[in-house]
């Protein structure tokens, strides 16, 4: 049994059509409103100074807004769904505050990387048409009202044209995600599968219609998309080549066996398969919506010359920390890393450097704080408190994950190359890639001195967050010939995203860990285009 695509999909673009309809006419009103803004200190300074307008904590907002707006329509929908089937359903309205949150900080992780672009585009837009406008003769013999007729309408195609594209390019990613995180609200991760469903009007991407005829896969491993792993369709992890204008959807369901399958009486989904674990959808949220503890001081990086001096710096850097079990050969370890990486690249923790106090699933974590659930910019690094207890369990669980997904990757890919009707070139290229991830051997770069690495790794992210590196690295390694599907040679978890891959990087130059030469020329060249040497 199958899950009935075209029914699916009809109902998914609907739905599309209806939240997209809705954020459309919100953010149109923002770019004439601020638009209108430049127009009017144009008219009355003669000038173009933008500076103030489209600024990007309204914008940060708009992701917001739309993320959950948009997320709440797609989960409850979803959530409805199955309520059909379900003699005790579970019931939305228990689950919209959840949901919401959710929604917006992932709207706001999605919105903190695109808003400097959306900014300067708009802001190109009004100096290229005022001073386009400024260099024709006819108008500037024109009065005020009649510039400002001509400007208003030029601005309000802009306008139109700047939003629809904003909102299309959000409202797939915010629909699907959603749609998998109501799917999990219902159904444990590992008891599901998914499938991708191509839309009607996604004809000229082949690589979706492939995706889209594929078998279902595990609800946590990703799909391969061309050369690319994305989660689902829209999934920002993905190039813009396989996630611009995609109007595809991800239908999960659960398996056979699954817990609440049980109550499901007709429901034509389809029939079981193992269960396995992946990346986590929410990294990226988690990352960002992290709770802080206190607060600290700005903090410049100067070797410590005695341990005393570094044990007075350690209590004074991290005002919460606990120092039961922590030796002061471990402190040194996080203070050599910081000062390594943060005093060299001019970084600076703007929050404060502290100690997780519960027990979770990483080492540490490096983010920025929110301000009124908008990501501002005081920087955070955090490490477990428990380091020394869970260091050999997390290592151990971090080994499992990665067999799973090498494994996993290793089977598709060698399904792929067993098809009768591939050609010699793609052949070719998957034995290529094969033979790659087969010497592939970490998870995570760990080093010798595994919490010395872990602290250069996350205070590369702050080095990130500083310069908004991640950007430029992206185009250096398109440069280097480094497609995404390659990013698990320097480690698995550098796989998952350019993020992570960053940090992995840096982490691994960092400790003289042996990883391909593209990714230290891409990091390095980076590092001298955004200025941090
Ligand atoms: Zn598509």
């Amino acid at each position: 049994m199958k899950i009935n695509r075209n029914k699916w999909q009809t109902a998914f673009e609907k739905e599309l059509n209806k939240a997209e309809k809705r954020q459309l006419s919100k953010v149109k009103r923002f770019y004439k409103s601020e638009y209108n803004k430049g127009v009017v200190s144009f008219l009355a300074e003669g000038q173009t100074n933008f500076q103030l307008l489209f600024d990007n904590k309204d914008l940060l907002n708009i992701y917001r807004n739309l993320y959950s707006d948009i997320g709440l329509q797609f989960a409850k929908w979803y959530a409805k769904n199955y309520d059909k089937y379900l003699s005790k359903g579970i019931n939305p309205s228990e689950y919209v505050g959840e949901w919401t949150n959710k929604f917006a900080s992932f709207g706001s992780a999605v919105g903190a990387q695109r808003v400097t672009l959306v900014s300067g585009t708009a802001k190109q837009t009004l100096i290229k048409v005022t001073q386009n406008l400024m260099r024709d003769p006819e108008f500037m013999t024109l009065g005020n009202t009649e510039k400002g007729r001509i400007l208003k309408s030029q601005f309000n195609r802009y306008s139109q044209y700047q939003s629809e594209r904003l909102v299309r390019t959000e409202a797939t990613n915010a629909a699907n995600f959603a749609t998998m995180e109501s799917a999990t609200t219902i159904f444990p991760g590992a008891q599901m599968k998914k499938e991708w469903i191509a839309s009607f009007d996604d004809r000229t991407r082949s690589t979706h219609s492939e995706a889209g005829a594929s078998e279902p896969i595990p609800y946590n491993n990703a799909f391969m998309v061309g050369g690319s792993l994305m989660m689902y369709p829209g999934d920002p992890s993905g190039p813009a080549s396989e996630v611009v204008n995609c109007r595809c959807s991800v239908a999960p369901f659960p398996v056979k066996g699954a817990q609440a399958v049980s109550e499901i009486t007709d429901i034509n989904f389809g029939i079981g398969g193992a269960a396995s674990t992946g990346f986590g959808l929410t990294d990226v949220v988690s990352a960002i919506s992290s709770t802080l503890v206190g607060a600290g001081e700005n903090t410049a990086f100067i070797p410590a010359k005695t341990l005393q001096e570094a044990e007075e710096r350690m209590l004074k850097f991290a005002n919460s920390v606990n120092f039961e079990g922590l030796t002061l050969k471990k402190q040194n370890e996080i203070l050599n890393a910081l000062e390594d990486v943060l005093g060299k690249y001019k970084s600076k923790v703007k929050n404060d450097i502290g100690f997780q106090t519960e027990r979770s699933g990483s080492w540490g974590v490096a983010g920025y704080r929110l301000e009124n659930g908008v990501p501002s910019n005081p920087q955070y690094l955090r490490l477990q408190k428990t380091y020394s207890k869970s260091a050999d369990k997390l290592s151990k669980k971090n080994a499992e994950i990665f067999l799973r997904n090498k494994e996993y990757r290793l089977k598709q890919w060698e399904e792929i190359l067993s098809r009768p009707d591939l050609n010699a070139e793609r052949s070719a290229y998957y034995r290529d890639k094969i033979q790659k991830l087969k010497s592939t051997k970490r998870w995570t770069i760990e080093g010798e001195r595994s919490l010395y690495t872990t602290t250069a790794h996350e205070s590369f992210h702050i080095v990130d967050y500083t310069y908004g590196a991640r950007n430029v690295f992206s185009e250096q390694l398109i440069k280097n010939n480094i497609v995404r599907n390659e990013w698990y040679q320097v480690s698995e978890y550098g796989g998952s995203t350019i993020g992570e891959l960053w940090a992995e990087v840096g982490a691994a130059i960092q400790t003289k860990t042996n990883i391909p030469n593209g990714f230290i020329k891409a990091f390095e060249d980076t590092l001298k285009i955004i200025g941090a040497i």
